[in-house]
């Protein structure tokens, strides 16, 4: 889970997101609207009877918050919690499993801020099943050649790796930038990504109120989308004077072609 605002929960029921199979939390900084869920779902975890470790990734200050919480009798944990407070001035790895590594995003807010880029991990070449037919491979060699070898046979003969196997799909990147004003020096970080979440609080026409409240404009999200070479962009953290969102997509459109609205409900994918 990414940031984990108040209402986290109903969203969760309504769209029978099971919370059981939340392992880490991940929150960006500590504007309300980023972290008030977590006490809440918290809770929710200790009545369910989780038993199953959590992570929680977020800014120093994560662990006074939590700890304050069971100090006053809040709650009371059933549950091993793992919190990790992160640097907010320095992209690093903070997270790996099987299946993915996140790397931290220092984002320029008004308060210490970190965005997240999720990448999918290296996938191991696979066996093309016509080479097994065509060279007649046994276990022992379809075994070796998995495990990224050549397949070796008497009298010298030597079968390379690359013509037994396939190039794994590329791997997937997801990048959340939010909150934070337009600053290129996310370009390199985030290069080449899938999709790309960026807040977009503002149309351009209140460009300089945006960076003066820590907020990046449609066109400016739609730029760095551009100049990351993403493949798609996904707006959102819309200002509440916007009773028409499409307008941040029209905006951003003049930019970048493959846009869309982060909308309640709405899945995307990558
Ligand atoms: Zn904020
Ligand atoms: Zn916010």
């Amino acid at each position: 889970m990414i940031d984990c605002g108040e209402g986290c929960q109903i969203r969760l029921n309504q769209y029978k997101v099971k919370k059981s199979k939340i392992d880490e939390i991940f929150i960006s900084h500590f504007h309300g609207d980023h972290f008030f869920g977590l006490p809440g779902l918290i809770t929710s975890f200790n009545l369910s009877s989780r038993t199953k470790s959590l992570r929680i990734y977020g800014p120093i200050g994560l662990k006074k918050f939590i700890g304050t919480l069971e100090e006053i009798g809040s709650f009371y944990l059933n549950f091993p919690l793992e919190i990790h407070e992160l640097n907010p001035d320095i992209s690093e790895l903070i997270h790996k499993d099987e299946n993915v590594e996140v790397s931290t995003l220092p984002l320029k807010h008004r308060i210490p801020t970190t965005g997240f880029l999720f990448r999918e991990k290296e996938k191991p070449r696979k066996i093309d099943s016509t080479a097994i037919e065509k060279f007649k491979l046994s276990i022992p060699e379809i075994k070796q050649a998995k495990e990224g070898g050549d397949v070796l046979r008497h009298g010298d003969q030597r079968i390379p790796n690359v013509d037994i196997t396939l190039t794994p799909k590329p791997r997937r990147a997801y990048a959340y930038c939010s909150d934070t004003i337009y600053d290129e020096e996310l370009v390199d970080l985030i290069s080449g990504t899938d999709l790309l979440y960026h807040e977009a609080t503002y149309l351009h026409d209140m460009q300089d109120q945006a960076r003066a409240r820590g907020h990046a404009t449609a066109r400016e999200a739609a730029i760095i989308a551009k100049k990351s070479h993403a493949k798609r962009l996904l707006l959102g953290h819309f200002s509440s004077r916007y009773k028409d969102v499409s307008v941040f997509l029209n905006e951003a459109l003049e930019v970048f072609p493959n846009c869309d609205l982060a909308q309640d409900g709405k899945t995307f994918k990558i």
